[in-house]
Order: C-alpha cells, then sequence, then structure tokens
C-alpha cells in the first residue's frame, strides 16, 4: 500500500450490536456489509458484540412491541458505552396461539433461555393443531442509537412460514429448526445460511436499514461522533 492511499483511506466505524446471542450477532453482521451487495461505505463498519463490554450491564426487555425492545436495547447501551449500538428484537409468533410467544420467544420455558426447551414448549402447545393452521411467522425489530442514546434508524422485517411438528436440521438457532418455509419444502434449520439470508425476517429489516445507514455514511453522520 502506498503513503497516499493509506492517507485516503476513510477511517474504520466502530458499530456495536446489542445482543448476546452469538449466532445472532453473527447474522447480524452478515448482513449489516453482504458480499452480495458490495458497498465501500458500509465495508467501513467494524463490528463489535455488546458481550465485549461488560460495563454495558443488562437491558429488561420489558416493552409491549418488537420495536419498543429494540430501541430500549439499542438506547440503554449506547448510553452505557457512549458508542453507536445497533439492536435486533425478534421472535416468533403463531397464528394459533394468537401471536405467542411474541416479545415473549427468547424465554418462552423460562429462564435462562434453552432453544431446544422453547421449541418443545411451542410443539405441544400446538399439538392439536392440523397442518393447515400451523402458520407463523418472524418478525425482526432494528434499532440504531447513537452515542448518547439517541435513535437515529430503525427497520422492520417478518417472514411467513408453517410449523413443523418435531425439530428439522442442524442449522441457524433458537426456532429455525421448526420453521418450515413451504416453497422450499426445508426449515431454516435445514436451509444454507445464504438462503436464509435471502427469505429472512432479518434479511428483510436488514435490506431497509442498509439504505438508511448507508446515506447516514455517506453524510459523515457517524464520523462526527466517533469516541
Ligand atoms: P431476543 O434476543 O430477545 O430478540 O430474542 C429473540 C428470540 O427469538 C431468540 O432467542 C429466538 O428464540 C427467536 N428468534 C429470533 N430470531 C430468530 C431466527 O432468525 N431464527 C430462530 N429464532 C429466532
Amino acid at each position: 500500500m502506498t503513503h497516499e492511499s493509506t492517507i485516503h483511506q476513510p477511517a474504520p466505524i466502530t458499530l456495536v450490536l446489542g445482543s448476546r446471542n452469538p449466532k445472532k450477532c453473527r447474522e447480524m453482521a452478515e448482513l449489516i456489509a453482504p458480499p452480495w451487495e458490495p458497498n465501500p461505505r458500509l465495508g467501513r463498519l467494524q463490528i463489535r458484540s455488546v458481550a465485549e463490554f461488560p460495563e454495558a450491564g443488562e437491558v429488561v426487555e420489558d416493552a409491549e412491541t418488537f420495536a419498543g425492545n429494540a430501541r430500549k436495547k439499542a438506547a440503554e447501551v449506547a448510553r452505557a458505552l457512549g458508542r453507536w449500538v445497533l439492536a435486533d428484537d425478534s421472535g416468533l409468533a403463531v397464528d394459533a396461539l394468537d401471536g405467542s410467544p411474541g416479545v415473549l420467544s427468547a424465554r418462552y420455558a423460562g429462564e435462562p433461555s434453552d432453544d431446544e426447551a422453547n421449541n418443545r414448549k411451542v410443539l405441544e402447545a400446538i399439538s392439536a393443531v392440523d397442518d393447515s393452521r400451523r402458520g407463523a411467522a418472524f418478525h425482526c425489530a432494528l434499532a440504531l442509537a447513537d452515542p448518547s442514546g439517541a435513535i437515529r434508524l430503525e427497520a422492520s422485517g417478518t417472514c411467513r412460514g408453517r410449523l413443523t411438528r418435531e425439530p428439522r436440521g442442524p442449522g441457524g438457532f433458537g426456532y429455525d429448526p421448526l420453521f418450515l418455509i413451504p416453497e422450499y419444502h426445508k426449515t431454516f434449520g435445514e436451509l444454507s445460511p445464504l438462503v436464509k439470508h435471502q427469505l429472512s425476517h432479518r434479511a428483510r429489516a436488514f435490506a431497509h436499514l442498509r439504505l438508511g445507514l448507508d446515506r447516514m455514511i455517506a453524510l459523515g453522520e457517524l464520523d462526527a461522533t466517533l469516541p
């Protein structure tokens, strides 16, 4: 690299993901600057997780909506760290359970969060529901907070599918092994991450978020407040 190109290299921008779930963080990091949509501005983002910052403390997720919880997580962690924070709140809404487990998806079978126990509980709750009524949706809400804790960007996405009668596939996390995409005859646990990244609630939310984030980076809004 020449001296000249070093001078013109834009500085990296640190963005903290407000989730302690390593599998969710991995999906978020892959979706923020995906290889199928190369973008030098989004490529400047240096992704870290709140798990690296013990001083961030725990956020109580007691809002009634995914968007409310995403805003709360982003704002509280951003204020605690004085950094830009992107939070994701997401979960499964089952038609036959009137939208449950919804915002309680992570702790449906109690705390600490246990994916296998959650899956068993959902399957038990709808064991008597016939195949034609096993529709469900994944929802994802994203919120970006600046270092003062002000929410600067929001996005959301939904993905509809059907619940199987037993877990299928080793991939993904959470309720993925139960969530069948009928067009593919496969669950998110069976589909490759690349396919999940084209279809999922999170992929749809990130497609919107990327547009806004790209614009903010182009305007220098994230540089102005870097710690
Ligand atoms: P949160 O971390 O409070 O947003 O909890 C999200 C919970 O919803 C997770 O623990 C999972 O159980 C579930 N969930 C969210 N997104 C997904 C997904 O992409 N696949 C499977 N389960 C998910």
